[in-house]
């Protein structure tokens, strides 16, 4: 995979199937920059409808927002890499910070879903970032490289070209606060660096999108910076009047 520019929009529990059809159609037809990627991380129950009428598409990718890392069998309510992959998805969100703080996955457990992933051909959207308390003591560096470390740097260099990153401070997901765009460009700088020192050659080609309350007044400003590849989006996801002028933020 090479380092491109993508809005990823991420659903969360949000939105039924006739409103995530409707959406993804709007979606569709809307007058978007062709050198972006849309990736839609959708409920599992909406793969399969958004995956019909995106597949037309070829600028838009269907992603789930979660995966188990067992293959199969007795794990009531868990979808498998597998599963997803054979409803059209081509990337999963690894790591959200709802499933590490809500859903107490630890890095270990991250990694587990990561392997999975990746032994199935999908492509992974690792999530990091520190919280408030992190960032207060200064600390913010050292706690996103343990995360990259403990959930990634383990894969071979062939395995880490399927991954993109997503840097989402804690503090910053659905409370209207955002990073700025220096905080945001650092971070990124500092996360590539990381990937260069272990993957020579994959620093400058991996995509980091920030994630952080994005929003149509925000946007232009953040990926405008140097080192942000575009951005993961929860609640501006959720409407075509709010989704669309992200992803024509590049301009
Ligand atoms: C997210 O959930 O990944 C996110 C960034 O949410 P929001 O844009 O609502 O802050």
């Amino acid at each position: 995979m090479s380092r491109k520019n993508i809005v990823a929009g991420n659903w969360k529990m949000n939105l039924d199937l006739k409103s995530g059809h409707k959406l993804t159609q709007e979606i569709c037809k809307a007058d978007r920059d062709s050198n972006v990627q849309v990736i839609l991380a959708v409920p599992f129950i909406h793969l399969s409808e958004v995956g019909a009428v995106s597949r037309y598409s070829s600028t838009i990718s269907l992603a789930a927002q979660n995966v188990h890392f067992e293959s199969n069998g007795a794990f009531t309510g868990e979808i498998s890499s597998a599963m997803l992959k054979s409803t059209g998805a081509e990337y999963v969100l690894i790591g959200h910070s709802e499933r590490r703080t809500l859903f107490n996955e630890s890095n270990d457990v991250i990694k587990k879903k990561v392997d999975a992933a990746l032994a199935k051909g999908l492509k992974v959207i690792f999530c990091c970032g520190e919280s408030l308390e992190v960032r207060k003591k200064k600390r913010q560096n050292t706690f996103v490289k343990g995360q990259i470390v403990k959930g990634l740097f383990h894969l071979t260099p062939k395995q880490f070209k399927n991954v993109i990153i997503a840097y989402e401070p804690i503090w910053a997901i659905g409370t209207g606060e955002t990073a700025s765009p220096e905080q945001a460009q650092e971070m990124h700088a500092y996360i590539r660096k990381q990937i260069e020192a272990k993957y020579e050659g994959q620093g400058s080609k991996t995509s980091i999108l920030y994630g952080g309350s994005v929003k149509p007044d925000n946007a232009k400003e953040l990926f405008a910076q140097q080192d942000i590849d575009g951005g993961l989006v929860g609640g501006a996801s959720l409407k075509a009047k709010t989704f669309v002028p992200i992803i024509n933020a590049f301009k």
